[in-house]
Order: C-alpha cells, then sequence, then structure tokens
C-alpha cells in the first residue's frame, strides 16, 4: 500500500481559500457558510481513509480548478487534468482501476488512485469530487446528498452577500445625498443608515450614532413643540407617514418621514429639506398681507380675523372684551388744503401716537382711508374708555411738520364692548360704530361709549 497522508497529519484547511470569495468577495473574513461547507467536507472524510475530497470547477475539456479542498489545502487554486467523462451533469463513480488516470492525482494522491466519485453542486459551477485509494465506504448517494447540502450553504451565502451588498450600496448612497437622510432598518439587523447632514441636525456627534442613540433623537423631534398628534398617529399606524416642521441650529427643515416596505427593503425613511429661505419668503409674505403698507400697523383683514379670535377667546375665558373705533375729523381738508402727501404724513403720525399709547397685546389697525380700530383683550369699559381718552389727547397732541407748516388733527372714537349674548363680531363692530358717529354729530374729537355703558346698563 503506497504511503498516503492520513487526515491526522494533513495539512490544516486554509479558511482563506476561493470558496469564501465566492461567497463574500472578502476572502480575509470569511464567512459563516465558508465555515460551515469546511465543516460539510469534512462529513465525508470518515469514508476515505486513503484519499481526499475537494471542490473542483471546470474550466474546459477535462480540466478543472481546485476552489477548495478541506485536508490539501497546497492543491487549491490548481488546475489539474480529471478523468475523462467525471465532471458530467449527474453524479458519477468511477473505477479507476480500469481508467488511465492523469498523473496529477497519482502525485496527489501519494500513488495510482483506484476510484473518483463526483457529484455537481447545485446553484453554483462546481463539482464535489472525493478521490481515493484502497477500499471505500462512500456511494454516490452520499456524495450527492453533501453536494446538495453544500449547494444550499452557497445559495444561503449568496443570499447573505446580497443582503450585505444591498446594505453597503444603500448606505453609500444615503452618504451622497446633499440633504439629510436617515433610514432605519427595519429588517435583519436593524441598522441606521444615515449621513452627517442627518446626524448633524439630530445632534448625534461621532460615536453616538447607535440606534438607540437615533430612536431617542427622532422620538425628541416627533414630541417637540408638542406635536403630540404625531405621537398618536404613529402609535395608532406605525407605518404611518409623517410630514412636520422643525427648525434646528436656526434653520428650518421640512422633515418627512414615511414607511418603506418592497420585497429588499423595509423600514423607515426619514428626509428633512430645508426651507430656511421659503419659510423667510413665506413670512415676508405674511407680514405683508397682513399690513398696511402706509403705516406699518394691522390692515382689515388681519382685524376681522384677530377680532373673531378674540371674541372667541373673551368667550371661553369669560374676560371683557372692548373695541375702539376711530376717525380723523375733517381730513379731507389735510389733502384739499396741503396735498395728498402731506395727507400721508399726518396719517402715520396718527397712527404712530395712538399706537404708543396701547399695550402690547392690544391689537391696532387701519380699517379704511383714514379709520383706526383697537382691540382692547381683557379690558373693562372703564380701562377701554381711559385707551379711548389717552388715544384723543394724543392725536389731538401731534404737530405733523410740513414744509413751514405744522398740521394739526383731531379724532373721534367710538368705544363699545363686547356682549357675550350677541357674539357676533359684525354687531360689536356695528355698536362701536354707531357711537363713532354720535361723536362726529356731537361735534367731532371726543369719545363716545355706545347707548348701554353710557347709561351704565
Ligand atoms: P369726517 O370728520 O366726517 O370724518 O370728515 P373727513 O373729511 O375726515 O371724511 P371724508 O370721508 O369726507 O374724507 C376722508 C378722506 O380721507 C378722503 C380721502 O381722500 C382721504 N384718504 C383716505 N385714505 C387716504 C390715504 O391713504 N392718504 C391720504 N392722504 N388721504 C386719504
Ligand atoms: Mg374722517
Ligand atoms: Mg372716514
Amino acid at each position: 500500500m503506497p504511503a498516503i497522508c492520513r487526515t491526522s497529519r494533513r495539512p490544516k484547511r486554509s479558511r482563506g481559500s476561493c470558496m469564501s470569495s465566492l461567497l463574500s468577495h472578502r476572502a480575509s473574513a470569511p464567512s459563516q457558510s465558508a465555515v460551515a461547507i469546511g465543516a460539510a467536507l469534512e462529513l465525508i472524510e470518515p469514508s476515505i481513509p486513503y484519499g481526499f475530497c475537494a471542490l473542483v470547477r471546470p474550466v474546459g475539456g477535462d480540466h478543472g480548478c481546485i476552489e477548495d479542498a478541506p485536508q490539501r489545502a497546497d492543491l487549491i487554486g490548481q488546475e489539474i487534468r480529471l478523468p475523462h467523462g467525471l465532471l458530467g451533469d449527474g453524479a458519477a463513480g468511477l473505477d479507476a482501476t480500469a481508467l488511465r488516470v492523469p498523473l496529477a492525482w497519482t502525485v496527489a494522491c501519494g500513488g495510482r488512485p483506484d476510484w473518483f466519485f463526483a457529484a455537481p453542486v447545485p446553484h453554483c459551477r462546481l463539482h464535489l469530487i472525493a478521490v481515493g485509494i484502497g477500499p471505500h465506504h462512500l456511494s454516490v448517494e452520499r456524495l450527492s446528498s453533501v453536494a446538495n447540502l453544500l449547494g444550499r450553504l452557497v445559495q444561503a451565502g449568496e443570499a447573505t452577500k446580497l443582503t450585505r451588498d444591498a446594505s453597503e450600496r444603500l448606505q453609500a448612497l444615503v452618504r451622497h445625498v446633499p440633504v439629510p437622510v436617515l433610514f432605519v432598518d427595519a429588517m435583519g439587523a436593524h441598522e441606521v443608515q444615515m449621513n452627517d447632514e442627518a446626524a448633524v441636525l439630530l445632534g448625534l456627534a461621532e460615536g453616538m450614532r447607535q440606534p438607540q442613540a437615533v430612536a431617542g433623537a427622532l422620538a425628541r423631534l416627533i414630541n417637540a413643540k408638542g406635536r403630540h398628534s404625531l405621537h398618536r398617529a404613529l402609535t395608532e399606524d406605525p407605518h404611518a407617514s409623517l410630514q412636520f416642521e422643525i427648525q434646528q441650529a436656526g434653520r428650518d427643515f421640512r422633515t418627512d418621514s414615511r414607511w418603506i416596505d418592497d420585497e429588499s427593503l423595509c423600514g423607515r425613511l426619514w428626509m428633512f429639506t430645508d426651507i430656511t429661505r421659503e419659510k423667510a419668503l413665506q413670512r415676508q409674505l405674511a407680514d405683508l398681507a397682513a399690513h398696511d403698507p402706509l403705516t406699518g400697523i394691522l390692515n382689515r383683514g388681519s382685524f376681522d380675523l384677530r377680532l373673531r379670535e378674540e371674541i372667541e377667546r373673551a368667550g371661553r375665558h369669560r374676560t371683557p372684551l372692548g373695541l375702539l373705533l376711530f376717525d380723523l375729523d375733517h381730513f379731507k381738508a389735510v389733502n384739499d388744503g396741503w396735498g395728498h402727501p402731506a395727507g400721508d404724513k399726518v396719517l402715520k403720525a396718527a397712527a404712530a401716537a395712538a399706537g404708543a399709547v396701547l399695550r402690547g397685546s392690544d391689537v391696532f389697525a387701519r380699517i379704511g382711508g383714514e379709520e383706526f380700530a383697537v382691540i382692547l383683550p381683557e379690558t373693562s369699559a372703564q380701562g377701554m374708555l381711559g385707551v379711548a381718552e389717552r388715544i384723543r389727547v394724543a392725536v389731538a397732541a401731534l404737530e405733523v411738520p410740513h414744509g413751514d407748516a405744522l398740521l394739526r388733527v383731531t379724532c373721534s372714537i367710538g368705544a363699545a364692548v363686547h356682549d357675550a349674548a350677541r357674539n357676533m363680531p359684525e354687531a360689536l363692530v356695528a355698536r362701536a360704530d354707531e357711537a363713532l358717529y354720535a361723536a362726529k354729530r356731537g361735534g367731532r374729537n371726543r369719545v363716545v361709549a355706545t347707548g348701554e355703558l353710557a347709561t351704565g346698563t
């Protein structure tokens, strides 16, 4: 019997083999599947007392390249000629005594082999072959079932590789997206992919980007500013899409959060769009739309809105609410005598003088050409009349320089308090208006309150 290395004396298997590269593309880090393949091959080792088994990739003709050989690492990567007809579509067993055996096998086995077995490995272009000298305890069926097991492991390894590749591709994509973006993977490892922009926005320093820290930062984002409805929406439907605006480090962001669920990707995607300029423009437009360009105070539209709001609030909190309407007296004469620009100057000065005697919580608006309104929340009738008188005095005291002249003007003021029974804003305005015209009729430059106030009813 020729001397053949026994299993125990054979060189240790090299883990950085072609097989592991087939599975992971990273020979330096053998995958679990590659390790399992070694174990699978070792399953048939005891059946081959003198010989070895190998994974062979056909390279054309009767030649094959040894991809893996657990007990013969020295053969890995070698191209070797095989007995004719061994690498077919199905499993085969050949009696080598009746064959012309290529010399390389005699060298590899340390003597002329007596038998060959081969079985194709499903899902890859590999064959599992076993070769030996002397008696064997191997059947074609046994070899074939081990080859099938290897095929399944290869397939699982490919799936693992695909998943990892997809995750790496997603990571690269997220890194290169030029806006803050973050993906919380709900599959497998629950990884978080995010770019630096998202980390900065969420205040997550380097080394603080583990899933738990990210989840905490996202929860804080949702719950900030009392966004309880968002929290509720997510509790009711974890797959709900959310859209909300946030302010971070003096910038505005629109946050889009949506659940993605398709075959290759499942998790929650967060995108943050910087809308600072958009918001600034919006604020400018809203400001323009709400204010009177000449005097800078609120305009008629804003007055209508605010009056509704204040009436509602007064009703809710059962607090008093006053309304003053005032109109410049004989203003037409200012325009006619000094020109329209002079009239504008007087309008601006009157608005500024009246505004100066009001509180920050009072709502002051220009509601017509030379007509103004003041909403006085949480103000009693007496307080309201005090404010009205201060306005009248301030306007009457004005001296508006125009050329060599000093222009003067007075105003008439009508005052009314909100009546909870007549809850409509129009009713309050109409009563203040009646009082204003009573002031005009009474000789101007005066304050008149609605009848019920004047009579104390
Ligand atoms: P009364 O005391 O009864 O209120 O008399 P009046 O002259 O103030 O009232 P009238 O309604 O007859 O005239 C209001 C004037 O206000 C007429 C209009 O040309 C002028 N006016 C309205 N808006 C502006 C404005 O924006 N600028 C200027 N300069 N004048 C305006
Ligand atoms: Mg007037
Ligand atoms: Mg008028």
